[in-house]
């Protein structure tokens, strides 16, 4: 049967009553024999993974879900019935927040629909109807997942930052390639994981199908925001059929990059017979038979546990699981995790040996591509079918002296695919630079303080120089102000002499280049120097294959509503929360983490990093976060995305505030509910501080590392790795939060107090001058006493003011330093290393050199 079908049996049965709807949430089916118990309830709506919750009590949801049930015939005029499924389901939640009152709307996004257990939303529950379809009728169903790969050595495998962008961007939308296979056949509300309504590129593929789509904005498609993992639920479980299609998926992908290089060799003229051969990505994939109405169903899923296993695990839901299939969800998961981890084993790993000179990218295949002004010889001996690029206009794509494989070219040049099949706004495509990254802030503060001279100097460069890769585009926080943009390269003063010039192929004469030096050094006298340093993190959710799992949930009481619960005999509660110590895992929690992380990254990340701050996104799908952010804003940026992970925030007029105090999972972003994670879930984060000359590939592959190190040592933490040009680094490892202290904040308010700008400071000096004593007393043993007196001391000796002051002023802002140094130390008794370089770390982002 069609999905659509499916889907307007759904929007039938939105407002449905407990008996109907028990037979698709296990917990309602549970405590069946109690539901004509409704009468006096109070309105409640319960966290789905969480203790939280909201108690509402001056509105009526029934009549919500009821006004919505009258609003969605009139979504759509499409003759056909499925544009009029795809319309309704992208449109409904847009629709219905245009048609409720301030009060109402803040509740439709998490609009609960059964008042006994009230923490199963509008839109997860209409996906779950339709995925799961009606129990009355004729249903087939499997589970499927599917993965491509491999991704942390795919991205990190990078020059610059374009190449880490696309070589993101081409995982999330080969994925989405994958997906879209799934949508044509068996609906959006198929995919139960990850959740596919308001994704950029779900848009893009129904705004060119001819869907009519609300709010919904072209430039979105920029950020990759697809994983590249899903789990979905299938309309049949025929093997024929689930194997015809994996074989599509592979196909549709092949042909994109089949595709995709003969457009990019025809645009860049390259004729050439390239037969490297391209294995990738690697595809990897499971399905199990999850309901057919006519069989033992349990069978298929027998091999993956043992029989005591299965038992134990049938024992609490015997008396449901044949009618009720949600109830075997759990069950079946597990089988699906297990099988498809067994083919990832399986794999075969095919090492082709080729001779010659290797990639500059990946280090793995043999150079095809090359560009080499001086010295041919490095690579024709070699690689004797190379194709020289030298004399060829493609300086965007491949530098000189780069010798590229296939994969990585394509990476390289893969815009002009993308500008000319799947969107305009691909056109002129680039990423900010580390350069680009690290400059940000000074360039915010030139155009305040120096304005006049930042113009002339940014006009006479490109006046006078005229290349293609000295417009870019800038972060998006400052891409207003700084227009025409001058690539932050220039904005450093080693880079503005005539050999740099020369090897960036600018041609301009030495005395364009003194003057140029001299509009710089009056754009200096007024606002400083930029700091060559910038910041890159990963963001990755804690224990997320433990949450899918269902290993996180809240016990069944915590599903109910509360007078509810409380109204059921207890000898009856006491034998649920035996037999559901954990709560229970159904489909429909899956589809509450999709929403959650949804949420997370669709209206939460991209206005932190993007519009509050100084940072850009390479990718934010799920859990996983990837960003460049200038130094200035670094702990501002981790501290919100950390706590907006866990619904720890509420957004106003745009701007995210933090409040711990906040444990209800849900979000209130200018009016409106969304759902998050939770106070249960957690988040750890890697951070690399590196100057913008670093090779990339160095940092990239520190950030991964870091991001272990904070989940090795502990999880919900971050580690941070500073890596100086000289070659030193200092690593330093944190938890987000100790006694209601945010360890972000604190370490800002030290670094803004060891600023040495500001009229009073405290001078950095006193770090090493207690790192030095610190390594004469380490022997001996350590009490806090001592230590804090000794750092007191050096601190008072390290204050500066600039200013004629009371002693009560000085007072008070050194009392206030050593409050705050106090929580890090308390922190790091034990590890007075890590105390320490926080210290520097928190210190150096003044500086950044
Ligand atoms: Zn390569």
């Amino acid at each position: 049967m069609s999905w659509y079908r499916d889907f307007f049996d759904a929007l039938e049965n939105i407002h449905s009553n407990n008996r109907f709807l028990a037979s698709f949430y296990l917990e309602l089916d549970l405590v069946s024999k109690f539901l004509d118990d409704e009468k006096g309830l109070s309105n409640e709506i319960r966290h789905p993974l969480s203790k939280g919750g909201i108690l509402v009590s001056d509105i009526d949801f029934e009549k919500m879900l009821e006004r919505i049930k009258n609003l969605y015939p009139n979504i759509s005029n499409s003759q056909s019935e499925e544009f009029r499924a795809l319309e309704i389901w992208r449109n409904l939640l847009d629709v219905a927040f245009e048609s409720f009152d301030d009060n109402e709307r803040k509740y439709v996004a998490i609009l609960p629909v059964s008042k006994v257990v009230p923490k199963y939303f509008l839109l997860e529950h209409i996906k779950m109807l339709t995925a799961i379809g009606n129990p009355s009728k004729q249903r087939e169903k499997s589970l499927f997942i599917f993965s491509i790969g491999p991704v942390q050595s795919f991205i990190t495998q990078a020059r610059k930052t374009q190449d880490l962008y696309l070589g993101s961007f081409m995982l999330s939308y080969f994925t989405f390639l994958a997906a879209r296979q799934i949508i044509e056949n068996y609906g959006p509300t198929s995919l139960i994981y990850p959740d596919l309504y308001g994704q950029p590129l779900v848009d893009w593929y129904l705004k060119n199908k001819g869907v009519n789509i609300k709010n919904s904005n072209n430039e979105d498609i920029l950020l990759p925001t697809i994983t590249n993992r899903f789990v979905a639920v299938l309309n049949t479980t025929n093997e024929t059929e689930i194997s015809g299609l994996v074989k599509n998926i592979e196909q549709s992908i092949k042909n994109e990059i089949e595709k995709a290089k003969n457009i990019i060799f025809k645009e860049l003229k390259i004729d050439a017979n390239i037969n490297q051969i391209v294995d990738f990505p690697q595809i990897y994939w499971a399905s199990i038979p999850w309901i057919r109405d006519d069989q033992d169903i349990l069978e298929n899923v027998s091999s993956f546990f043992s029989s005591e296993k299965l038992q134990t695990l049938l024992k609490p839901i015997e008396d449901i699981y044949k009618k009720n299939p949600a109830s075997l969800y759990h069950i079946f998961y597990t089988a699906l995790e297990k099988s498809i981890g067994a083919r990832k084993n399986l794999r075969d790993f095919i090492q082709i040996e080729e001779e010659g000179r290797k990639c500059s990218i990946c280090g793995e295949r043999n150079v095809v591509f090359f560009k080499e002004t001086k010295n041919k010889q490095r690579f024709t001996p070699y690689n004797k079918d190379a194709v020289d690029l030298t004399d060829k206009n493609v300086e965007k794509y491949i530098s000189d002296g780069e010798g590229l494989c296939v994969l990585c070219f394509l990476k390289r040049a893969f815009d002009i695919y993308l500008k000319k099949f799947v969107s305009d706004v691909f056109e002129g495509l680039s990423f900010p630079s580390t350069a680009e990254v690290a400059s940000a802030d000074f360039k915010e503060k030139a155009i305040r303080y120096a304005n006049e001279e930042f113009k002339e100097f940014v006009n006479k460069f490109i006046s006078d120089t005229k290349k293609y890769h000295l417009k870019t585009k800038p972060l998006p926080k400052i891409s207003d102000i700084v227009e025409p943009n001058l690539e932050g390269f220039w904005f450093y003063e080693e880079n503005l002499n005539e050999i740099t010039f020369k090897k960036e192929n600018i041609d301009t004469s030495p005395e364009n280049i003194k003057y140029i030096r001299l509009l710089y050094d009056r754009i200096k006298d007024k606002a400083g120097k930029p700091k060559p340093y910038y910041a890159v993190f990963h963001l990755d959710g804690d224990k997320m294959g433990d949450w899918l799992a269902g290993e996180h949930l809240q016990g069944i009481k915590y599903s109910c509503n509360s007078k509810f619960w409380e109204r059921l005999p207890e000898d009856f509660r006491k034998d649920l929360e035996k037999a559901f110590k954990k709560g229970v895992l159904t489909p429909i929690v899956h589809s509450s983490i999709s929403t959650a992380l949804r949420n997370y990254t669709l209206e939460f990340v991209r206005n932190i990093v993007e519009k509050e701050h100084l940072g850009k996104l390479v990718y934010a799908g799920a859990d996983d976060v990837f960003a460049f952010v200038n130094l200035s804003d670094i702990f501002d940026v981790m501290e919100k995305l950390r706590w907006a992970f866990s619904g720890h925030i509420y957004v106003k007029s745009g701007k995210t505030f933090v409040d711990l105090e906040n444990k209800s999972g849900f979000i209130l972003k200018d009016g409106v509910y969304y759902l998050s994670m939770g106070d249960e879930a957690s988040c750890s984060m890697g951070v690399v501080i590196a100057h913008y000359k670093e090779p990339l590939k160095i940092v990239l592959d520190k950030v991964f590392e870091m991001e272990k190190l904070a989940k090795k040592s502990g999880r919900n933490r971050f580690s941070i790795a500073l890596l100086k040009k000289s070659g030193e680094s200092e690593i330093a490892i944190s938890p987000w939060l100790t006694d209601n202290h945010l360890i972000t904040r604190t370490l800002k308010a030290l670094k803004d107090d060891m600023n040495s700008d500001n009229e009073r400071y405290i001078s950095d000096s006193f770090i090493q001058k207690f790192n030095e004593e610190f390594f004469l007393m380490k022997k001996e043993s350590l009490e806090q006493g001592i230590v804090e007196t000794e750092l007191e001391r050096l601190i008072r000796r390290a204050y500066n003011s600039k200013v004629k002051e009371e002693k009560q002023q000085k007072e008070e802002f050194i009392n206030k330093f050593l409050k705050n140094i106090n929580v890090i130390l308390d922190e790091n008794l034990g590890n007075i290393d890590n105390f320490i370089n926080l210290l520097k770390i928190a210190s150096f982002t003044n500086r950044g050199y």
